[in-house]
């Protein structure tokens, strides 16, 4: 006979990948949203430090999920890529979204609420344990709540307690530093509709790129981010980002906050009986740093693994790491896991980024990847084309780059 639990269902994180799984799984079992619960330790609006671009897979993915974003946004239909004089404008088919997190996500949660879902918020997940006998997870919560379910969902973060017990990754997290300042004015034409990725802090070390995104109220987001295929402090990392401003005649305020994000790695078992990770809990994309888009897609395809599991009464989570490596979503997380592995290497990084610079072809395809028109992983025959362009063109580009 199948034990009686308190929740069917218990989501740890309420950010949008928690969000996602939780609306995604109440769509697709209407009788189960009053047995499902979100806990999150954080009170809304909270604070989270984050670029808060959403691409065209963040809007495909919250269409899907019938949730609207009600929030301030700027839309920036182009990207610039920068290495020292150099830069490259790439215009994107469907423009990228920034908002700010702390608004995004508050009215993420209001949204699921209004659907019936419950999220506790102010409460987290202090710990659990598997029960495989007994086919159930009991939990403890920070205020002291002791509650049973047959499935509890790792939506909690970079931080995850839930991926901690899976042993999902042994590479060290990305380092990402963000803070959002007044523009400059004279910095105002620039950045308008704009979204600016800088590599030029690559000749000193950082194995990432510094951004500056136009945020809403005329402000602007910045922030960096490091692979650690270099060993480089927090603190250097913070003064490679303040340097990088400075040109842009952006002061950086004391406080940046620093950030580990866990990144996604296809080999990597995201799911264990009776448990599953999703967004940055499961690891986000190494290449750019985005993760809304990747929880906000992973969360129905966890809600898909938890109906089944529900229904078989099987839950082994066996096919879940499978499904997501599968999908649309991991496909691109695998594919961006190699490119970042190249452009990101300790040495050698200038081969790549003088393809990223100069292949006007490449710079479309990767553009229609944001945009959401096209899955680069599925692009194989384009893909290798630039290479064999770049294999002939990579002296001639290497010279353009050094004199850049
Ligand atoms: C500086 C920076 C810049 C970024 N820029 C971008 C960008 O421009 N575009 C993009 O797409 N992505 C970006 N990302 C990545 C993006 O922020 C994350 O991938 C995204 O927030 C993941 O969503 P999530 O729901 O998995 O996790 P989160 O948004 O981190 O939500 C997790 C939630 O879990 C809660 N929680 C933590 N521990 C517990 C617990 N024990 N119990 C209960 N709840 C808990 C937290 O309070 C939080 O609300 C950036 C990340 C950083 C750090």
């Amino acid at each position: 006979m199948t034990p009686a639990v308190d929740r069917e269902v218990i989501v740890a994180g309420a950010g949008p990948a928690g969000i996602a799984t939780a609306v995604a799984l109440s769509a697709r079992v209407p009788g189960l949203t009053s047995r499902i619960l979100c806990l999150d330790k954080a009170s809304f609006p909270r604070d989270k430090p984050c670029g808060g671009g959403l691409t065209g897979h963040a809007h495909a993915a919250l269409a899907v999920l019938g949730l609207p974003i009600r929030v301030p946004r700027v839309a920036c239909g182009e990207g610039r890529i920068v290495y020292g004089h150099r830069t490259r404008d790439v215009a994107l088919g469907r423009p990228v979204d920034i908002v700010r997190r702390r608004e995004f996500d508050a009215d993420l949660v209001e949204q699921a609420r209004a659907r019936g879902i419950e999220i506790a918020t102010g409460e987290g997940l202090a710990s659990f344990e598997v029960d495989a006998r007994a086919g159930l997870v009991r939990i403890v919560t920070s205020a002291g709540r002791r509650l049973t379910t047959r499935v509890l969902v790792g939506a909690d973060g970079a931080g995850s307690r839930v991926r901690r017990t899976l042993a999902v990754d042994d590479r060290p997290p990305l380092r990402l530093f963000q803070a959002e300042v007044e523009a400059p004015a004279a910095l105002a034409p620039t950045i308008a509709g704009r979204m600016i990725y800088d590599f030029s802090l690559m000749t000193r070390g950082l194995r990432g790129y510094l951004w500056l995104f136009p945020a809403p109220d005329g402000r602007i987001n910045v922030g960096a981010m490091h692979t650690p295929t270099r060993k480089v402090s927090g603190a250097e990392i913070e003064g490679l980002l303040r340097e990088g401003l400075r040109p842009y005649g952006v002061a950086l305020p004391d406080g940046a906050r620093g950030w580990p994000a866990w990144r996604y790695r296809a080999s990597a078992s995201i799911s264990a009986p009776h448990l599953l990770c999703v967004g940055d809990a499961a690891g986000i994309d190494a290449l750019t740093g985005e993760g809304i888009a990747v929880g906000l897609e992973q969360g129905p395809i966890a809600a898909a693994a938890i109906a089944t599991a529900l229904t078989s009464g099987d839950f082994a989570f066996a096919g879940y790491t499978a499904a997501v490596r599968r999908a649309v979503v991991g496909r691109e997380l695998a594919l961006d896991d190699r490119l970042a592995s190249l452009l990101y290497a300790r040495h050698g990084f200038s081969v790549w980024l003088s393809l990223m610079l100069f292949d006007r072809r490449m710079q479309e395809l990767y553009a229609a990847r944001v945009s959401g028109s096209e899955v680069l992983a599925d692009r194989k025959t384009a893909l290798l084309g630039a290479l064999g362009r770049h294999a002939f063109a990579a002296p001639a580009r290497l010279a353009m780059l050094r004199l850049g």
